[in-house]
């Protein structure tokens, strides 16, 4: 026991020392972390003066849009994340692993000991090679697997790929999403609305089917819905549903699986500032004012909801299954 906390300081020592290393030396991670305020770990912190608040510059992209062009750019806790070996060896693929959510958490299960597979859509390469940078600085493997979740037959060569790479799996996070934000149902063209299906509902299916037959007993499927689900806006009505139908899938499989050991929960943010919102996830006028409507007068940064990714993973949380949490600044009703 006493043997493992030293080990596990260690690491944590090493792992801060290569943040820094590694932020001096990439400076796109420098300017992450400079602009972003990212809080300390375990000081005590006020969120009302943690992030940046509205307004934002207004900053359209195209879809699916570069964190690294944003302004602030969002903080995935590339400075900040701190691991203590809670997944120490396990295997996991997170989707939209190069960007927001799925960034913090492919930094965090790093961190935590995993080795990790992101996939993400091939414009994004410039983001996903620093998250991959990031995995290596601590030891981990990281690999990294381009492709469009719309397209089943890509869907079953990255689980297959991440399974040969990784030398297994028993961590899925479902975590790529696609918003489309429109003022009426009237603007909603049949592509768009069939994009949003593909990426958020039938991905997900491809990709848990194909992984299922190769996960042992203890493996853990985390899904990222959204707050709305539970209370969407009227410009999310595509959006909207393809949250409710993830928040059932969870439901339903962890009904299904439970008997398997293995466990499905989600996880629901709110607002938080990540590409998504800057490249078609909320309307123009809303760019500059995000997030200004939550509790603390602010978004949420990807890194506020890492610890909740790795806790819905850990071994620990071994009783946890069929749940959301919700992470949304006191807006929206997991
Ligand atoms: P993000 O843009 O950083 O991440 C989304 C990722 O989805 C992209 O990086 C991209 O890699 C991936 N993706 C989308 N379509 C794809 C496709 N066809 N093929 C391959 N990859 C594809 O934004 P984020 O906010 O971190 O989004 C992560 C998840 O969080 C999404 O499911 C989103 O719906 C959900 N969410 C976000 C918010 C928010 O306010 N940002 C709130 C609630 C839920
Ligand atoms: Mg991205």
């Amino acid at each position: 026991m006493k043997n493992e906390n030293k080990i596990s300081r260690r690491k944590v020592v090493a792992s801060l020392g290569a943040t820094f290393a590694l932020a001096a030396a990439s400076p796109a991670l420098a300017i992450a972390s400079g602009k972003a305020k990212p809080f300390s770990g375990a000081a005590i912190s006020d969120p009302t003066k943690l992030y940046p608040k509205p307004p934002f510059k207004f900053q359209p992209q195209p879809w699916p849009g570069l964190q690294s062009k944003m302004d602030p750019m969002p903080d995935c806790g590339e400075s900040s994340y701190k691991g203590s070996g809670r997944l120490t060896g396990r295997k996991a693929l997170i989707t939209g692993g190069d960007s927001g959510m799925g960034r913090a958490a492919a930094i965090a299960y790093a961190r935590e000991g995993a080795d990790v597979a992101i996939n993400y859509y091939p414009t994004e390469e410039q983001d996903a090679q620093e998250v991959i940078a990031l995995i290596k600085r601590e030891g981990r493997k990281g690999v990294a697997i381009p492709g469009d979740l719309r397209d089943e037959a890509f869907c079953k060569q990255l689980v297959q790929k991440a399974l040969s790479e990784l030398g297994g799996l028993d961590i899925i996070v479902s975590n790529a999403g696609r918003p489309q934000a429109a003022e009426s149902i009237l603007d909603v063209s049949t592509e768009e609305f069939d994009s949003i299906m593909k990426t958020n509902i039938y991905a997900p299916f491809f990709i848990i089917r194909e992984a299922l037959p190769h996960l042992p007993p203890g493996s853990a499927i985390v899904a990222t819905t959204s707050e709305q689900a539970y209370n969407p806006d009227a410009w999310l009505y595509a959006y909207g549903q393809t949250k409710a139908a993830t928040m059932n899938y969870v439901k339903s499989l962890a009904k299904q699986l439970g008997p398997k050991g293995i466990r499905v929960n989600g996880v629901a943010p709110g607002p938080v500032w990540t590409a998504l919102q800057v490249s078609g996830g909320t309307t123009p006028d809303k760019q500059q004012t995000f997030g200004d409507w939550t509790m603390f007068g602010r978004p949420g940064q990807p890194a506020e909801l890492a610890s909740i990714y790795v806790q819905l993973a850990a071994a620990d949380a071994s009783f946890a299954t069929g749940q959301i949490y919700g992470s949304s600044g006191g807006v929206g009703q997991p």
